[in-house]
């Protein structure tokens, strides 16, 4: 059933298109009631408002923390307009009906994320907002809840096609987005407090996101999907700019997702580095002294698996690389920026896609991770841990030499953002094989070599490159023989956490290979 809109109660911090909302509704016939600032901006544009502290008879109050939070307010969004015990209370306490309430909240979200300190984060916690929206949207019977400044043109259109009435379809769709605006909110303060407090599990934990885009499809095109970001300033794919190409798909945000983590992990001191992922999981890495010869090298890992893949830089994209790139297919590159010539030579690809990111993450700033199961989800840090050569210990007779010693940190970073069971080889600053997502550690062993060896084939190498390589594994060797399966392979070093039962056996069978072997004392698992 459509319910005329009489009166509307506009209180928001966010002042954008309220005049026009504000005149279009006035011109309607509906008389607006407003609060302070937003009542400013009305009468400034010579439209009729009432004060609210005029209807409540109280002055807005403790620096506008009690504006709202009134019987005339909140009578007038319950009521039931149809009972006749609500329309006796309306009478007898002279509560006039609000058929139309506009809220956007006070900017605690922005509030906390450009830094404020401890009090302003608090005084940026809305109530007499969050208590409207709710008390209106539970009456979307009667009652148009608006929550967004992107609805008022839709709430304008739905007035229009409805003789100034909004119908009770559209009104049960807005009290379901306030309801998801009021969790969202509630849950960004909630959040903020567990930081500051360190607390991991509170009893009771929500999570909250904004739609960012409708996706076509999910991982399969049977499946609905769509991408929320949390708020966070973080570089990366929810916060970067399409400099051009088709949307992201949900499988290309999950991807360039992985491919950037990783870049991020090559700081200025590695030199320029390139990332190519298919799956989630990187099939090349390489740092060079060239953007260009750090993609060379990525793509010289793994040719096959870098079809179609996902290409991350950790400086921006020139020209040489540009050139290089767009000679084979590619769906994504996300680069920290890029320069004209680069952009242009891109431009022939209609379809290629391409996220600037201005900047790269921070590989250590503490985050948090989600992951849903049946019935709940977990919730974990994220894994920010980072091994320097000062915390490697040399468990073998012969220690690494410095140029295996720079591969090994190397090939560990990798092996960090590779699905376990992880093993990743490489030599030179690039990953010569990698074996992702195994049950047995010692699969991804043998997997890894066979790539390596098919690449020298292709390549047409006398040996494939695991020869003389070093090898990383996310998580100790449980036995011998994966340690063993990466002799055979030719590798010369090994990196691993170390802490198996069988390390004495682990650590012999490295010896007596020759093998230099160092202990991270840190795991990486990643499933
Ligand atoms: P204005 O700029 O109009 O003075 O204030 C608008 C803001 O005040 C809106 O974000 C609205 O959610 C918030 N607000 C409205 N009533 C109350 C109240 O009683 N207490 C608090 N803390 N905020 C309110």
């Amino acid at each position: 059933s459509t319910t005329p809109i009489r009166r509307a109660l506009l209180s928001v911090s966010d002042k954008t298109g309220l005049v026009e909302l504000g005149r279009a509704l006035a011109e309607r016939g509906v008389e607006l009631l407003s609060t302070g600032g937003s009542a400013r901006a009305l009468r400034d544009a010579g439209l009729a408002v009432r004060d609210v502290a005029e209807v409540t008879g109280f002055p807005e109050m403790m620096d506008g923390r009690v504006k709202t939070l009134h019987p005339m307010v909140h009578g007038g969004l319950l009521a039931l307009r149809d009972d006749a015990g609500h329309l006796d209370a309306m009478k007898e306490h002279g509560i006039g009906a609000i058929d139309l309430l506009v809220v956007n909240l006070y900017p605690f979200e922005e509030t906390v994320a450009r830094g404020a300190d401890y009090d302003t984060c608090v005084e940026n916690i809305d109530i007499g907002g969050p208590a409207m929206i709710r008390a209106a949207a539970k009456n979307h019977r009667f009652v148009t809840t608006i929550v967004d400044v992107e609805d008022y043109d839709a709430l304008l259109a739905e007035m229009a096609a409805h003789d100034g009435a909004t119908t009770l379809e559209f009104r049960q769709g807005l009290a379901m987005t306030a309801y998801a605006r009021t969790a969202a909110y509630d849950a960004a303060v909630s959040g903020w407090m567990a930081g500051r407090r360190g607390d991991a599990a509170p009893r009771r934990r929500a999570a909250a996101g904004t739609l960012a885009q409708q996706l076509r499809y999910g991982e399969n095109p049977h499946q609905r999907a769509a991408f929320y970001t949390d708020g966070s300033a973080r570089p990366g794919v929810a916060t970067a700019r399409q400099a051009q190409g088709k949307d992201l798909s949900y499988n290309n945000i999950n991807d360039t997702d992985a491919a950037f983590e990783l870049a991020c992990e090559f700081t200025p001191e590695d030199g320029p580095a390139c990332v190519i992922v298919k799956h989630a999981n990187p099939c090349g890495a390489a740092r060079a002294d060239t953007l260009c010869a750090a993609y060379r090298a990525a793509y010289d890992c793994d040719r096959t698996s870098a079809f179609g893949g996902i290409v991350a830089l950790n400086r921006p994209l020139d020209a040489e690389t540009a050139e290089e790139i767009t000679g084979i297919f590619t769906e994504v590159v996300i680069a920290p920026g890029a320069d004209e010539q680069a952009l242009s030579i891109f431009a022939k690809k209609k379809n290629l896609r391409l996220l600037l990111t201005d900047g790269m993450a921070d590989p250590r700033a503490a985050a948090r991770l989600i992951r849903q199961v049946s019935g709940g989800y977990l919730w974990q840090d994220k894994d920010n841990g980072h091994v320097g050569q000062g915390d490697l210990k040399v468990v073998t007779r012969r220690a690494p030499s410095e140029r295996e010693m720079a591969d090994l940190l190397f090939a560990w970073k990798v092996a960090k953002h590779v699905k376990s069971n992880a093993i990743v080889y490489a030599r030179d600053g690039a990953t010569v094989g990698v074996g992702a997502g195994q049950m047995s550690r010692v699969d991804s062993c043998r997997i890894a070599a066979r790539k390596a060896r098919d690449m020298a084939e292709t390549l047409g190498l006398p040996a494939p490159l695991t020869e003389g390589s070093v090898v990383a594994s996310d998580a100790f060797f449980p036995f011998a023989d994966g340690l063993l399966a990466a002799a055979e392979a030719g590798a010369r070093a090994v990196i691993q956490p170390g802490g198996s039962m069988r390390d004495d056996e682990v650590i012999k069978a490295a010896d007596e290979a020759g093998l230099a072997m160092v202990f991270t004392g840190m795991r990486h698992f990643r499933h």
